[in-house]
């Protein structure tokens, strides 16, 4: 039987129900901006009420500074900068409040400093603790009293190593996301969905800047024969060795997905029609080649295709996949290129 999700079709679902998904990315700088600006901006008024003037140009730094910072990563989702330069407000602005105004304003070194390890990664947010803490040192000792001084030490220390270990496990789980999000479990190959973002891009960039693009779908010859004769754990060992060829053979800005059961493609940036066929043929000589099955040959055949001016995904991969088929009916251990 023929399983739900094999082939292109499967694939086609995936691709269009998840392609228009927004980023949940830049949320977080968003709400943490958000929170810093008002967080700040009563006691801004409050300051210009009593003409404490050097605090009010203060906080109204902080609130204008978060709120330019909000805007920007709404407009731009570019999260990463935008992390990074809120982390260093975040600390400057406490840094100068407790300079200007006074020691009191150290409360503010804790939503501080948990907004930085929101914000950085572990190892960066442990760095900027250390810079922050060092900064403060000079200003509370002489100005509060040691009891004080030590129980402010202490409770960032404890703070700052329950939020290390959280943030820790958090980024670790993360990429354990992303691998399975965007991984093959059998062959490490990329998966469908990830397949579905580059070839989005790769057409894009075709458009953007007329660089040749080309896909090779690949597809393993007689493989329900090969399950069948050697059983189901050697089929997948063999899908294990194919994708190792392929990995060993592309270039680095060339990429491996399993899209099927037993189908990948390679997506080729850069290259054109000839450089596909030729690394097509490559492939399916190298396959022969290893003899992964013993008493059977393991073989492949592709469908080779460039990306033309103006032609969707949906266009550029059923060409590869018309070529795919032709190389199938040709007798299979093929190659064949669309025109
Ligand atoms: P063709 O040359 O026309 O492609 O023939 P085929 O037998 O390769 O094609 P068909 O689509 O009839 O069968 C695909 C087989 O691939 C069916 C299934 O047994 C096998 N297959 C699909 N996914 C896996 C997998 O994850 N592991 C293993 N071991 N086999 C798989
Ligand atoms: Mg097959
Ligand atoms: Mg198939």
């Amino acid at each position: 039987m023929k399983d739900l999700y094999s082939g292109l079709d499967a694939w086609r679902h995936i691709a269009e129900s998840t392609s228009r998904r927004e980023s949940v990315e830049s949320y977080l700088p968003l709400i943490l901006s958000a929170a810093g600006a008002f967080g700040v901006l009563p006691f801004m008024v409050l300051r210009y009420m009593q003409g404490s003037w050097i605090a009010a140009v203060v906080d109204t730094v902080i609130v204008v500074g978060f709120t330019a910072l909000g805007i920007y990563v709404y407009r731009t989702r570019r999260v990463r900068f935008a992390s990074i330069a809120i982390s260093i407000f975040c600390i400057a602005g406490v840094l100068t409040t407790v300079y200007i105004i006074g020691p009191q304003q150290i409360y503010w070194v804790y939503p501080g400093l948990i907004a930085v390890f929101y914000l950085l990664r572990p190892q960066e947010a442990i760095v900027l603790v250390m810079i922050t803490t060092g900064a403060l040192f000079p200003k509370l000792i002489g100005h509060v009293d040691s009891h004080s001084s030590i129980t402010i030490l202490i409770t960032i220390t404890v703070m700052s190593a329950f939020a290390f270990a959280f943030s820790l496990v958090t980024s670790r789980q993360r990429e354990q996301l992303i691998l399975l999000a965007t991984k093959d479990p059998l062959t490490g190959a990329g998966n469908r969905r990830h397949f579905d973002n580059k070839l989005t891009e790769m057409v894009r960039t075709k458009q953007r800047t007329q660089t040749p693009a080309s896909i090779i779908l690949l597809d393993l010859d007689h493989f329900k024969m090969v399950n069948d004769v050697h059983g189901h754990a050697v089929g997948d060992q063999i899908l294990r060795s194919v994708t190792e060829i392929i990995n060993l053979r592309i270039r680095v800005t060339d990429s491996l997905y399993r899209i099927g059961g037993e189908e990948f493609v390679v997506a080729l940036e850069g290259q054109d029609i000839n450089d596909a066929a030729h690394l097509a043929e490559q492939l399916r000589t190298l396959v022969e080649a290893n003899e992964l099955a013993p008493d059977q040959s393991v073989t492949i055949s592709s469908g080779v295709a460039e990306l033309k001016a103006d032609e969707s995904w949906k266009e550029w991969l059923h060409r590869a996949d018309q070529a795919l088929y032709e190389a199938k009916r040709s007798g299979r251990n093929s190659t064949h290129v669309s025109d």
